[in-house]
């Protein structure tokens, strides 16, 4: 299996590839040549497997053997995806199946991503990037620094996925005393010696700026082997795939029968994944895009105007993992909504790197959109509100904000009388955005008993200057 990028002219790469490349030469994404299809009969052997044994099918379709021995990339796998990591359930009971499934009322069902080490749904994906970047680094004998910018979830999780793994340091910047109580502690509590917390005097905007300006100085890169662990890296997309068939195994009986997917949606790379699936055969009718306040994509679902907003306009809400005003991967689904011409896509990308927009509205290609199955809604503070509560009143189930989004738009699209389940993607514990879960039904939501007094656990980060130069110092001092 090869990877091409979205905007044609970058070499053909494979899948170790693709992961320490991350962007494209030619600025796209990488994709493979095409989507491997599954029948009803493979969809039925696949049906009882566990997390791992599925992971493993399902992610040896996409990596060539001459690549990565498929009996390395199963002992990757099965180091990932053991209870004793995803063991952050909200009822402190291990879940044996990594990803559970809740059954909310009839025909609704709720996939609990959010049980690793940082309760976020990031975890599945960068557990597995974790593993699988040691061997790959340590197979090329090679040394990787991982420059990253976080308000919060992204960042936690690739320092949680990288404790102690050979051949990697992990600098993450984030913005001094701009993150909840919960994740500066998470973060700073960190004491390995291959994580550096680096507190930026500024805002995260600011943070990324540095990171951009790092990287954009290739001597600097390449000499020290930055890379990064951002949401477009293929590793992550293809590790997210398997949950799609874990959620709709669980809510169907038959392989004959169709889902719904709603899932909370920033940067597109959740969801991104829930199209790869349906693309690969997965009986999934609806795939739903929950956005927040910043509804830059449930704009472009409804009218074919794809305009991104600069961060002066972005909102900061209280689903703050969703404030995005460009969906970075949304480029792997136009692609293929526009047949896979790579022209079309790079014309239609130009327009947004110049800071401008793009409308589809009037082409064919936006009355393609129903046959990817895609729709959307977009939700706000008081709507988020209203259902942590409904959700609490009727089924005494506590949701945390970004899954809230995702109710939202499950029952703007949602018949209960239909015979098609509704599954919707939970992203979060309620624990990790507790103040505004508290504010909705006066409730402080559970935690898990070993992070029960994270907020006193003693705290650690180098402070830097808002400063291109003093980061690339730091960096250059310590790797
Ligand atoms: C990252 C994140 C999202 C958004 O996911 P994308 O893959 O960026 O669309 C939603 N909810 C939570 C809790 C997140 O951390």
């Amino acid at each position: 299996m090869m990877y091409v990028s979205t905007r044609g002219t970058a070499p053909k790469i494979n899948f170790s590839e693709t992961l320490l490349t991350g962007l494209a030469s030619d600025g796209g994404l990488y994709l493979p040549e095409q989507y491997p299809k599954l029948s009803k009969h493979d969809l039925d052997d696949l049906r009882n497997l566990s997390y791992a044994d599925l992971a493993y099918q399902i992610m040896r379709e996409y990596i060539g053997a001459e690549d990565i021995p498929h009996a390395d990339l199963k002992k990757i796998i099965d180091k990932t995806y053991v209870k004793d990591i995803f063991a952050f359930t909200r009822d402190d009971q291990r879940a044996e199946d990594i990803t559970p499934v809740t059954k909310v009322s009839n025909n609704l069902y709720m996939l609990s991503l959010s049980n690793g080490p940082t309760l976020a749904f990031k975890d599945i994906a960068m557990q597995f990037l974790g593993n699988i970047f040691e061997y790959l680094l340590n197979r090329e004998n090679k040394k990787l620094n991982i420059l990253g910018a976080t308000s919060g979830d992204t960042g936690s999780a690739a320092e949680y996925a990288m404790i102690g793994k050979k051949g990697v340091n992990v600098f993450m910047l984030s913005p001094r005393g701009k993150m909840s109580p919960f994740q500066t502690s998470q973060m700073y509590s960190l004491k390995e010696k291959n994580i550096f917390n680096i507190s930026i005097d500024g805002f995260f905007d600011d943070c990324q700026d540095i990171v951009k300006g790092v990287s954009n100085d290739l001597d600097f890169k390449n000499k020290h082997n930055i890379g990064a662990v951002n949401s477009i890296n293929w590793g992550r997309i293809i590790a997210q795939v398997v949950y799609y068939f874990k959620g709709y195994f669980a809510a169907t009986k038959s392989s004959n029968q169709y889902i719904d997917v709603t899932v909370p949606s920033g940067n597109f790379g959740n969801i991104c994944a829930g199209h790869i699936a349906r693309m690969m055969g997965l009986p999934i009718r609806k795939l739903i895009v929950a956005t927040n306040e910043n509804d830059v994509l449930d704009e472009f679902f409804k009218t074919g105007k794809y305009h991104p907003r600069s961060s002066d306009n972005t909102f900061h809400t209280s689903s703050p993992s969703m404030d995005i005003s460009k969906a970075s991967n949304f480029e792997r689904f136009i692609f293929d909504l526009l047949d896979r011409d790579s022209k079309k896509l790079k014309d239609l990308w130009d327009r947004i790197d110049r800071g401008s927009d793009f409308d589809l509205s009037d082409t064919n290609y936006f009355g393609k959109i129903p046959n990817f199955g895609f729709t959307s809604s977009s939700s706000s503070h008081e709507l988020r509100l209203k259902m942590i509560k409904k959700l609490y009143d009727e089924f005494g189930l506590i949701i945390d904000t970004h899954t809230a989004d995702g109710f939202k738009a499950a029952y703007d699209h949602f018949d209960e009388n239909e015979s098609i389940p509704m599954l919707v993607l939970e992203t979060a514990l309620p624990t990790k955005f507790e103040d505004t879960v508290i504010e909705a039904i006066n409730l402080k939501p559970p935690r898990p008993e070993l992070l029960k007094n994270i907020e006193e656990l003693p705290k650690h980060s180098y402070e830097l200057n808002n400063n291109i130069n003093d980061v690339k110092e730091f960096i250059e001092g310590n790797s």
